[in-house]
């Protein structure tokens, strides 16, 4: 098989990240695509918006939850018990249709060493977010982050989202929202299970 030609697999290495004009070019291929006209007075900047409301929305690769998680406040030693932050807004994109999909994440966990200040857990959220996503990986991945970021004994983590491309396109479902959990440590068990869960829908 030595005569066969090994071509290079298409992922080998971090493929290279387009300039920001190749981006514009992009978004004005898909105007015209899409059936008008990307030099008339209202889009011949759309690209250029476009390209820089991909840096918000695509802001989270590249960003490291470790950086956010480093700081744990021992001072809160002896408090052990659950920590819970709900209702969490966010907004992502799905990976099949890069629509948008957004609700809230609520991001449970039982301390070891001490907690971290709140508004990170929500930082978390947003890193992972602003990434192309399912709402499942989105799911298991704050809650991995936080695991291991903070050595908890435990993470528990719910997302209710409504997906636009279940509203706006194929079965056109709106209103119709998912809701994903993952469980980790402590969390495993029923009871502790329960009381997430019950304080997470105390809310409303
Ligand atoms: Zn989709």
């Amino acid at each position: 098989m030595d005569d066969v030609v090994r071509i290079k697999p298409f992922r080998s290495e971090p493929a290279q990240k387009p300039t920001r004009e190749e981006a514009e070019a992009a978004v004005r291929t898909l105007i015209a695509w899409a059936g008008d006209d990307p030099e008339r007075e209202g889009l011949v900047d759309t690209p250029r918006r476009v390209v820089k409301a991909y840096q918000e929305f695509y802001s989270g690769y590249g960003e490291n939850p470790n950086t956010e998680l480093a700081r744990v406040f021992t001072e809160a030693e002896g408090y052990a018990d659950m920590v819970l932050v709900r209702d969490i807004p966010f907004f992502s994109h799905c990976e099949h249709h890069m629509a948008p999909f957004s609700g809230k994440a609520h991001v449970g966990y039982f301390p070891r060493d001490g907690v971290v200040g709140l508004s990170k857990l929500a930082r978390i959220v947003d890193m992972f977010s602003r990434r192309l996503q399912t709402q499942e990986a989105l799911t298991a991945q704050i809650a991995g982050a936080i695991e291991d970021g903070l050595r908890s004994r435990g993470v528990a983590v719910m997302i209710e989202a409504e997906h636009s491309c279940m509203s706006m396109r194929g079965v056109k479902k709106h209103g119709a929202s998912t809701v994903t959990t993952q469980f980790t440590g402590v969390f495993r068990d029923p009871n502790e299970r329960q009381r997430f869960l019950t304080l997470v829908s105390g809310a409303k």
